[in-house]
C-alpha cells in the first residue's frame, strides 16, 4: 500500500533500521538506506530493497553528526525518489558509563547521532510533507524515552528528547495530514546491545550470561526479546489509514518493562 511513496530511514544499514527498510519496500515504498558498514554488504542489501519493492532504493552516506549531510540527503530523496513522504529517525549509538567517567566526546557523539539528527531531518522534511500534505515521520525512541537505567545519562537524555520533539512537532504539522510518533521498544537483540554487554559487564562485575538474564531480560516481564520484524510492522502500521489520528504518540513496544 505504500506504492509511489519514499521513504528516508536513518541508521539503516543494520538492526531495527535495516528491518524497517525491508518492510516499507515490501508495501512497494522507493526507500533511501543510510548508515555505516562495509561498501558491498551495503550494496546488496539496497539491490535487494529495490528487487523486493519494484521501486528505486538508494543509499546515501549521510553521517547523522552533520546537519548538512542530514539537509542534502532529503534533497537528493525529493530529487531522484521524490517526497520524502516518511522519514524514520532511527541512527543511535549507545554508551555505558557512570557519569564521572563517561566521556565528553561520547556524550556530544550521542546527543548529535541520537537526538539533534532527529530535528535536522524534520526540519528539511517538514516543509515537503506540508507543500504535499501528507507525511510520516517516525523515531525509533526507546523504553529509556519514559524511564532511566544507571550508567546511560547520554542516551536517556537524548532518548527523551525524541519523545518531546514527537509532541511538538506532531502538534505543528496536525492539520496537513502528517502524523508524528515514536516507537519506545524494550530490547531488541541487535549489534548495539550485543556490543554493550561487555561495558555493562565491566561497569557492574557481572558475566555475560548475567548481563542478558539480569540485567537486560531483568526489565522485560516477558523474558524475550522484541524483534526488530516486530518493531517495524508497527512502523508500517503507522503509515497506514488506520493510524490517521495516532499522531504525538509514544507507543511502547517493550514486554511490560514499563508497566512496571
Ligand atoms: P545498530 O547498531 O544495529 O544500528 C545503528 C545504525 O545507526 C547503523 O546502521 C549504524 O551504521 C548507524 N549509525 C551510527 N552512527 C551513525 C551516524 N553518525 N550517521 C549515520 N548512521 C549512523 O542499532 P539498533 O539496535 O538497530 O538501533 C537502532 C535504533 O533503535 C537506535 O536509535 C537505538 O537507540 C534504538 N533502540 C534500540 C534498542 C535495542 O534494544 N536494540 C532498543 C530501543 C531503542
Amino acid at each position: 500500500f505504500l506504492k509511489g511513496k519514499s521513504a528516508i530511514v536513518t541508521g539503516s544499514t543494520s538492526g531495527i533500521g535495516l528491518a524497517y527498510a525491508k518492510a516499507f519496500a515490501a508495501e512497494g515504498a522507493s526507500v533511501v538506506i543510510n548508515g555505516f558498514g562495509d561498501a558491498a554488504g551495503i550494496e546488496k542489501e539496497r539491490a535487494a530493497l529495490a528487487e523486493t519493492s519494484g521501486a528505486k532504493a538508494l543509499y546515501d552516506a549521510a553521517d547523522m553528526t552533520k546537519p548538512g549531510e542530514i539537509a542534502a540527503m532529503v534533497a537528493r530523496c525529493h530529487a531522484e525518489l521524490g517526497g520524502p513522504d516518511i522519514i524514520v529517525n532511527n541512527a543511535g549509538i549507545q554508551h555505558v558509563a557512570p557519569i564521572e567517567d563517561f566521556p565528553a566526546d561520547k556524550f556530544e557523539a550521542i546527543m548529535k547521532i541520537n537526538l539533534t539528527s532527529a530535528w535536522y531531518l524534520m526540519q528539511a522534511a517538514v516543509p515537503l510533507m506540508k507543500a504535499a500534505k501528507w507525511g510520516r515521520i517516525i523515531s525509533t525512541a526507546s523504553a529509556h524515552s519514559l524511564v532511566a537505567s544507571p550508567n546511560k545519562s547520554a542516551y536517556v537524555m537524548a532518548k527523551h528528547g525524541i519523545a518531546g520533539l514527537t509532541k511538538t512537532i506532531a502538534l505543528e504539522t496536525a492539520t496537513f495530514r502528517i502524523t508524528v510518533n515514536c516507537i519506545s521498544p524494550g530490547y531488541v537483540w541487535t549489534p548495539l546491545v550485543e556490543g554493550q554487554i561487555p561495558d555493562t559487564m565491566k561497569a557492574r562485575g557481572l558475566t555475560r550470561e548475567q548481563v542478558v538474564n539480569d540485567v537486560l531480560l531483568s526489565a522485560q516481564p516477558t523474558k524475550e526479546f522484541v524483534t526488530a520484524e516486530q518493531v517495524a510492522a508497527m512502523a508500517v502500521y503507522l503509515c497506514g489509514d488506520a493510524a490517521k489520528s495516532i499522531t504525538g504518540a509514544n507507543l511502547s513496544m517493550d514486554g511490560g518493562w514499563t508497566a512496571a
